[in-house]
């Protein structure tokens, strides 16, 4: 990407995504007995909301205009076929499969935002419990090691893996990787944040 003065904050936002990279590969390292994501398991990407804040949304988007023409025509399809359904949506939450997933492969990995880096790690929340990835309640991630009954940590399971890599969760919320620390730090502005296919009705300025 050419680090002009109008890409500036998308190339200071690219370090900020290596900074987070770094520390989420060491996150799932050392979480290695409980993950069990693989290529073609796109459960994550598949009816919510995806949250991506102006700064991500561009970011993604400079990315997608970069891939093969037809992965193109297939993501405009699905964005098209979306926006149809949303204008006819007449409930409260309007949940979706996120139309940049391809054949249950995400077309645009390398761009893809910061919830999305975030899928299938054990959260911190404020009260110090543990929150789950939804699909540990799907066999997946940390479904060896959680009791699904009461949602906490089954020392019996631990155990039983005979592991010495503990089960942790992390202060990886979408709230805390956006927050105005690191604005500060990385000199960067994530600017609003609605779900990705919002961005499509109205695109940052
Ligand atoms: S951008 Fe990629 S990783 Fe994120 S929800 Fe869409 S398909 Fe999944
Ligand atoms: S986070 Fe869960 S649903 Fe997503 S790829 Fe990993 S195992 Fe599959």
């Amino acid at each position: 990407m050419d680090c002009n003065e109008q890409n500036l904050m998308l190339c200071n936002y690219a370090v900020y995504l290596e900074f987070l990279n770094e520390k989420l590969n060491k996150f799932f390292e050392s979480q290695k007995p409980y993950i069990f994501c693989r290529k073609g398991c796109a459960k994550c990407c598949k009816n919510s909301q995806f949250p991506y804040s102006a700064i991500e949304f561009r970011y993604l988007l400079n990315g997608a205009l970069t891939l093969d023409k037809r992965i193109q025509e297939k993501i405009e399809a699905n964005i098209k076929e979306l926006l149809e359904k949303k204008k006819n949506f007449r409930g409260k939450k309007f949940l979706y499969d996120c139309p940049f997933l391809i054949d249950d492969v995400c077309s645009v990995y390398p761009y893809r935002g910061v919830i999305c880096r975030t899928f299938g790690l054990m959260t911190n929340t404020v009260n110090q419990k543990i929150k789950a990835p939804f699909c540990a309640f799907k066999g997946l991630n940390y479904s060896n090691v959680l009791n699904l009954r009461k949602k906490t940590i089954s020392v019996r399971k631990f155990k039983k893996l005979n592991t010495k890599l503990e089960p942790l969760g992390f202060n990886i919320s979408y709230k805390y990787l956006t927050c105005e620390d690191y604005e500060r730090t990385f000199n960067i502005k994530f600017g609003e944040s609605k779900p990705v296919i919002d961005w499509f009705e109205a695109p940052p300025v």
